[in-house]
């Protein structure tokens, strides 16, 4: 597998890089944060469907090894939100 490529923790779909969201589980303070920083990461499609399941099935969790506050799944729901609404908008 290429560098750029990365799989969903929930479909397993693979794409480039950019197509996911990327959680990052951040070294050393172990802190959960999005698209940014070092460490182990976790990579999901920006779709309610992986976004669900990651959820009910504890896969980001498994995926980082920690558990995942809340806060988290919070913050990529408002982010698909945003995305769709972005997408449905005629200037898009
Ligand atoms: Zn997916």
């Amino acid at each position: 597998m290429k560098a750029n490529y990365r799989r969903c923790i929930s479909c397993r779909k693979i794409g480039f890089k950019q197509e996911f969201w990327r959680i990052v589980r951040v070294f050393p303070s172990g802190q959960l944060q999005l698209d940014e920083g070092m460490g182990r990461s976790a990579y999901i499609c920006p779709k309610s469907s992986c976004l669900s399941a990651a959820q009910k099935k504890n896969r980001l969790g498994r995926s980082l090894h920690t558990s995942v506050p809340e806060t988290v799944y919070q913050q990529l729901w408002q982010r698909l939100a945003q995305t769709e609404e972005e997408q449905s908008s005629p200037l898009a």
